[in-house]
């Protein structure tokens, strides 16, 4: 094989840890005996990291009002095919009392995005009566779209303590691609919110779809170093799928088939895990629209978080960010059973009552903690001078 003798092999790069761009490349186009040794690589370094436990984050879809109109996305505001909905604050309470007597330890309040103060107020009064009905006992993760500093902080004081925002892509032009040039969806607005959202203190989780029109395996390769660069707490990521109601409905002659999509979000999966061995990583539920047992392949390949759909049943159809996402005709109950038989099948063990916060942050945490301790002590030798 001398002919590629500039190409490093999978091994060599997973082992040497030479997480260069082109190597992501080789990495993310490896097939067969090398495609599965980076998925059982990246599990074998999950449980040696941070251990076999899988925690829950019981989803809440709270709304599919949306502001915003990004051309994949089955809620967004032009599609009229949908009946818009909200959850009454009755019902938000119900989904995360049941998240409490499960034992769920999380919920996320995930929705269509809203910027208006009403909406504010309405999120952190319900943040409010969650924590103090659950004897602060629920952690609280948001996935509330891009919003005013003030409203991340309200929300933090609050009670919730992480958020999740996907870059979608970390290639400006593929984002303006996949967004409308409305003045509503700009990249770079994006990135001030994700910086936002770190300043202001929360655990910080973004992502990206995979397969999605005019993406590239190199596209792919700069989403994991921008994940890696921007030092995230938490990733959600999975593949793209269509929505009928959308302007990316047919999929264009040289896109990949939904089993490619699957198969690179899994190595996505392994990949970024392997470079970012205490992050918590969740197996999304895009992947269990492709494969029945996506989200467990997602486990065994480093995923660590999984999110059982905690929406009341009726309004689940009206969710649908895209074609056949799965569960859309079961109850939360339904799926408590159904996730602890799959998982068994991991070998993981489910972190119950647990919130799960990720290694990573905490960390850095400390480290700020201990640098802080260093400088004050530092600073108050000079004083004693
Ligand atoms: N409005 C919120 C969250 C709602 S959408 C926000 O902007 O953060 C949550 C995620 O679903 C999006 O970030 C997007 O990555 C994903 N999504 C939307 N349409 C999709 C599609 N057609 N296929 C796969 N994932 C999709």
């Amino acid at each position: 094989m001398h002919y590629l003798c500039d190409m490093l092999a999978v091994a060599e790069i997973i082992e040497q840890k030479l997480f260069s761009r082109d190597n992501l490349v080789t990495l993310l186009r490896a097939e067969g005996a090398d495609g599965l040794l980076l998925l059982k690589k990246a599990g074998e370094l999950k449980l040696q990291t941070i251990g076999n436990k899988v925690y829950f984050r019981g989803l809440i879809e709270l709304s599919n009002v949306c502001e915003k109109d990004c051309l994949y996305c089955g809620i967004r505001r032009s599609n009229k095919n949908i009946e818009r909905y909200n959850l009454t604050d009755e019902e938000v309470l119900e989904a995360a009392q049941f998240a409490s007597l499960e034992q769920y330890g999380s919920i996320v309040i995930q929705s269509g995005e809203v910027t208006s103060e009403r909406f504010a107020a309405r999120i952190e009064r319900l943040i409010s009566q969650i924590k103090s009905a659950s004897g602060n006992k629920l952690g609280i993760t948001l996935s509330l779209g891009e919003q005013r500093k003030d409203v991340y902080k309200r929300w933090f004081e609050a009670g919730a303590h992480r958020y999740l925002l996907r870059i979608e892509s970390s290639n400006p032009e593929l984002y303006r691609q996949l967004h409308p040039e409305d003045g509503h969806h700009r990249y770079e607005q994006r990135l001030d919110a994700l910086n936002l959202i770190r300043k202001t203190g929360y655990q910080i989780g973004t992502g990206v779809m995979i397969g999605t029109p005019m993406q590239t395996v190199q596209d792919l390769a700069s989403d994991l170093l921008f994940f890696k660069d921007f030092d995230i707490d938490m990733v959600g990521m999975g593949p793209f799928i269509e929505h009928d109601d959308t302007p990316f409905r047919v999929p264009a002659d040289d896109a990949l088939s939904l089993a490619d999509r699957f198969n690179l979000s899994l190595k996505m999966v392994a990949i970024l895990r392997l470079m970012m061995p205490d992050i918590n990583i969740a197996a999304t539920t895009a992947l269990q629209a492709i494969d029945p047992l996506g989200r467990e392949k997602a486990v065994k390949a480093g995923a660590n978080i999984i999110m059982p759909n905690i929406t009341p049943g009726r309004y689940r159809k009206n969710y649908l960010l895209y074609n056949n996402k799965p569960c859309t005709g079961e109850e939360p109950e339904q799926c408590s059973g159904c996730m602890d038989a799959r998982l068994a099948l991991t070998d993981s063990e489910i972190g119950y009552g647990e919130w799960g916060d990720s290694l990573h942050f905490k960390k850095r945490e400390n480290e700020n903690s201990s640098f802080a301790r260093i400088v004050n002590d530092a600073l108050q030798g000079v004083g004693n001078e």
